[in-house]
């Protein structure tokens, strides 16, 4: 009997010491991949600090993060609950971008001119400021859906983009070509934190909130049909394709956010990946 015991308390010993982390799990869903949307699940109540920011946790213990378009350098997750903390530190992989050269825009789509430069900083500042919210919706951990039924996809995630000939910034959106009018929906229940019919380059925009700095954004919409701080669920259509702001042709382009750090939409669309 005592020998038993003390057998039984020596295995839960080297247990411990030699899988400390089965105490502490930590499981992952997406990939260690630049522009990828990762959905992290842990212990309620922890704390969550990744690139020493603190994130937030679900009563469930459930938080959410992204990867940038040029990220290289490892990405740091403290975990820490009842004064123990775990590090854990991911390597990201790298992708290889397409060039994508538009010609034929018109020359102030490319250049603007400077009348229109106070308009573009304005523009900025509100995208800026929808894109910062911290909410504590956690719409996030659901699937999320594909904004247009039926579309071709016409422009990727990450593409270097040369207009008229000069390189301007990456393309960060899914682009979604289908004729002018087509209903476009929301890809996630959310929080409508802009709605804006006309801004410079994006012309008809929405952003909604999904909670923990996720977020999606639609433009060059030619219907906007939410307000901001409308609720929405997913699904619903919330305007429709158009050619408004800087666009060829009439196209949804679509945006995912982690706050700042612009991901790759396909990441939380299955059929697409
Ligand atoms: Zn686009």
């Amino acid at each position: 009997m005592v020998v038993g015991r003390l057998n039984k308390s020596f295995l839960l010993f080297l247990f411990l010491v030699l899988f400390p982390q089965k105490l502490f799990a930590v499981e992952f869903e997406g990939k260690f991949i630049q522009g990828s949307f990762i959905l992290g699940k842990t212990l309620a109540d922890s704390k969550i600090i990744i690139d020493d920011k603190k994130i937030r946790l679900t009563k469930d213990g459930i938080f959410v993060f992204g990867i940038g378009r040029d990220r290289k350098n490892n990405i740091i997750i403290k975990i820490s609950k009842n004064g123990k903390t775990e590090i854990i530190e991911k390597k990201i992989l790298k992708r290889k971008y397409k060039i994508q050269r538009i010609d034929g825009l018109p020359k102030k789509q490319v250049t603007p001119p400077p009348e229109v430069y106070e308009r573009i900083k304005k523009d900025n500042i509100l995208i800026g400021q929808a894109r910062e919210i911290n909410s504590p919706l956690i719409h996030f951990k659901k699937k999320f859906i594909k904004p247009v039924e039926n579309a071709i996809i016409t422009g990727v995630y990450g593409s270097q983009r040369i207009l008229n000939g000069k390189p301007r910034r990456p393309h960060y959106g899914l682009d979604f070509a289908a004729p002018e009018g087509t209903p476009v929906k929301a890809m996630m229940d959310g929080i409508v934190t802009l709605s804006e019919k006309s801004l410079y380059f994006t012309g008809g925009t929405i952003i909604i909130d999904h909670g923990h700095g996720i977020s999606t954004l639609y433009m060059h919409l030619k219907d906007v049909s939410v307000k901001k701080g409308e609720l929405v669920e997913q699904g619903k259509i919330v305007g429709t394709v158009g050619k408004t702001g800087r666009a060829t042709g009439p196209h949804l382009d679509v945006r995912l956010n982690w706050f700042n750090v612009k991901l790759d939409p396909s990441s939380v669309l299955n059929e697409i990946n």
